[in-house]
């Protein structure tokens, strides 16, 4: 049964070389399976019967029963409409033909029943259907057409080539005559009986032929959980084959170095959530496999120590250790917090950027590679073949979303080489590796996108930490707002104001920028008031001169665009001003003030923006004034922009779903995931003969590339 299902879709009766063609152009339709899987958009609902009285001036599609009892000729602007009076036992409205009405005049029965279905307008005090579907009620009740009508997904070429939605509906009631409607059940009968879902032939059927509401639920239901459950099953089998595959380099001990500083140099007392995360991260580091985890925390939520201290229990191992970061302002700062961090300890650590020079370089490759060199901190120039590593053990990432897969695969290679009976092996050992995000992704998100990552959460921020007051300005308000600035100052404090930065009109943003810097420089003139400016077009060693300024309190306020989104941090600084607030995204806005609410004192962030606000801007503007939960905002803001573009393209292959939606579904992604967990976790072969079918179609599917693609 299930060879036929790869039947080329050209065989199927009805269908012919040239619609075959367009099937396969169109809607990637090659085989009778894929015509299976072209699961409806949407239904029309043509079990439920209208009454005149009950419409509403947005009801949406509607079926009612009737008789026309007149007709007659509207003369208009140009050419006449055909109006009939359509009426049942509570009201009357106007059927309407623009086109076609000669043949409605002729075939049209008055008096009779009729069902008419279409979309109702309200006009001139009266609900009209322009060129409704009708037809005789008779007719209605011998034919199918009374039941959930559904809707598939159409391209404009298909419908100008004459392959309507009716042709597709045609063309599936054939392929279930042609394969008599089985299919080889996909789920084991365990799953199908805990859950009480419909069987596979019963699904599908439904699916395409729903009869009623209920039907057509229990068969999504059903069709979105094997979906899911065969996603979940797959990044779970892939986590299990790496850590069973994929030795890891073994962390036996907790030495000297962490001891040390645990014991006596902690700057502060670890929160719960630091202490437990450093848990989950020794566990990996001990155990015999290699270490993939995601570390996720929201921004001051103190992810850098976890990192200081992982790194400790790698030297104590004997080995080196490297954090990689996505700017060099960023670099340049965890350089000194871990200077700082390990001032009694008898550690080196180096920093390698883009303007390392030459003899720093070589000082630095040499140290490497004679194992003199403990920890080394940098930007991406950390991934270029010179920078080689006697022994690196744990690899550091920090802002993963700045990076991509192929960069962490890079660091893969950087490890040790591996040593068997006959000498060095020609691969490395990977090193540990953790990477460190203060994106939130909704854990929803993260389970499908990050299935081969195991993921440690910081859900609590260090104590007294105030909550951040976040407030929406209008431009017009920016004296009120300079004003405030001015009194923050007298206290002491120091101020960010940041400007957008869009790739495609860098010299309007710089514009602005300085535009912006001269009007802030006309209001806190010098001496009283020092302003440092920091943005792209500037020289690496210009922007970390004016940085450090700030840092050290030198200046009052810094004018930049958003380099400094990501993790630098200065505790004395309490306002965050966004201009243009409207032009950020809102994961963005969330980094932007993470900048501030370091310090002991009450922070502010201020939303500047025009009047004119979409949608969007506005529900951005709102979420951001109204929390500051980072993972509540990464939940509006997948709402907002969909999946796809949260994750960037990269990853969107997995997003690629054909029924379910990670959004609407988390419910039963839970669950598909919760089963497949279970299952794997008896039988992580899947050689039990209950778990034949599991194999069965998880082999199948896994021939099929379009679905499984993503898996790199
Ligand atoms: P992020 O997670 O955004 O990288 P950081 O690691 O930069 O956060 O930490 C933010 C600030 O909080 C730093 O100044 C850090 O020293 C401080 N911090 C971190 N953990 C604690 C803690 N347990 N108690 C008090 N302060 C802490
Ligand atoms: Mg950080």
């Amino acid at each position: 049964m299930s060879n036929n299902l790869q039947t080329p879709i050209d065989y199927l009766k009805g269908v012919g070389p040239n619609r075959a063609d367009l099937l396969r152009k169109e809607l990637s339709i090659h085989t009778y399976q894929d015509l299976i899987n072209l699961f409806p958009n949407r239904y029309l609902d043509r079990t439920q019967y209208y009454k005149i009285n009950q419409l509403q001036r947005n009801t949406a599609e509607v079926q009612i029963i009737g008789e026309i009892i007149s007709l007659k000729e509207v003369a208009q602007k140009r050419g006449k409409r055909l109006v009939a009076t359509f009426k049942d036992d509570t009201g009357t409205m106007e059927l309407v033909w623009f086109r076609g009405q000669k043949w409605i005049r002729e075939s049209i029965k008055l008096k009779k029943p009729y069902v008419v279905f279409g979309k109702v307008n309200w006009f001139n005090g009266v609900f009209s259907m322009p060129h409704p579907d009708m037809e005789l009620l008779e007719e209605h009740q011998k034919n199918l057409s009374s039941a959930m009508q559904p809707i598939y997904p159409s391209t404009e070429k298909l419908s100008n080539k004459g392959i309507s939605n009716r042709v597709v509906n045609k063309i599936m009631q054939q392929l279930f005559l042609e394969t008599k409607g089985r299919f080889v059940e996909s789920l084991p009968e365990s799953i199908l009986s805990e859950l009480k879902l419909t069987s596979k032939s019963e699904a599908v059927f439904n699916i395409h032929f729903p009869k009623n509401q209920e039907q057509l639920a229990r068969a999504q239901f059903r069709l979105k959980f094997e979906e899911l459950f065969y996603i979940q099953l797959q990044l779970i089998l892939k986590n299990l084959i790496h850590k069973s595959k994929i030795k890891g380099l073994p962390f036996t001990q907790v030495g000297t170095h962490f001891n040390t500083f645990y014991k006596n140099h902690l700057p502060f007392q670890l929160t719960s959530a630091q202490k437990r995360v450093l848990k989950e991260i020794r566990q990996d580091l001990g155990s015999n496999a290699q270490m993939n985890r995601l570390l996720q925390g929201d921004v001051g939520s103190g992810k850098t120590i976890v990192a200081f201290m992982s790194m400790l229990i790698a030297l104590d191992n004997g080995f080196q250790a490297c954090l990689m970061a996505p700017t060099e302002i960023l670099s340049v700062q965890h350089h000194n917090g871990f200077k700082e961090l390990s001032n009694n300890l008898n550690i080196s650590i180096k920093l390698l950027t883009g303007s390392s020079n030459t003899s720093e370089r070589k000082e630095i490759h040499k140290s490497l590679e004679n194992g003199e060199l403990d920890i080394l901190i940098g930007t991406h120039a950390l991934l270029e073949d010179k920078v080689k590593f006697q022994n690196l053990g744990l690899a550091i990432i920090d802002e993963q979303h700045r990076f991509g897969v192929e960069q962490r695969s890079k660091l893969w290679r950087k490890g040790p080489p591996k040593f068997s009976q006959n000498g060095p092996d020609s691969g490395a050992t990977p090193p540990h590796i953790l990477v460190m995000t203060a994106t939130p992704i909704p854990r929803t998100l993260a389970m499908s996108v990050y299935g081969d990552l195991d993921i440690s959460v910081i859900d609590e921020l260090p104590p007294g930490r105030q909550a951040i007051k976040t407030v929406h300005r209008y431009d017009t308000n920016r004296l009120k707002v300079f004003r405030f600035i001015r009194d923050e100052i007298d206290k002491g404090r120091q101020i960010y104001m940041v400007y957008p930065l869009i790739q495609e009109s860098e010299k309007m943003d710089y514009k602005d920028l300085m535009d912006g810097y001269e009007s802030v420089a006309r209001d806190f003139p010098p001496p009283k008031y020092q302003i440092s400016i920091v943005h792209g077009q500037m020289k690496p060693a210009d922007k970390d001169y004016e940085m450090q300024r700030f840092i050290k309190g030198e200046t009052n306020i810094m004018v930049a665009t958003t380099v400094i989104e990501v993790g630098v941090n200065v505790p004395n600084a309490s306002v965050m001003i966004i201009e243009s607030a409207e032009r950020f995204g809102l994961s963005q806005l969330h980094q932007l003030r993470g900048r501030v609410g370091r310090g002991a004192e009450q922070s502010y962030c201020i939303l500047m923006t025009s009047h004119k606000l979409s949608n969007d801007s506005k529900k951005r503007i709102e979420t951001m004034c109204r929390t500051n939960d980072g993972f509540e905002i990464a939940e509006v803001d997948l709402n907002l922009r969909g999946p796809g573009d949260i994750m960037g393209t990269q990853q969107s292959g997995v997003l690629n779903l054909k029924i379910a939606d990670l959004l609407k579904d988390k419910d039963i992604l839970q669950s598909a995931r919760y089963y497949a967990k279970k299952i794997l976790s008896s039988d992580p072969t899947l050689k039990a003969p209950e778990n034949k079918t599991i194999l069965h179609t998880y082999q199948q599917l896994s021939k099929y590339k379009n679905i499984w693609n993503y898996i790199s």
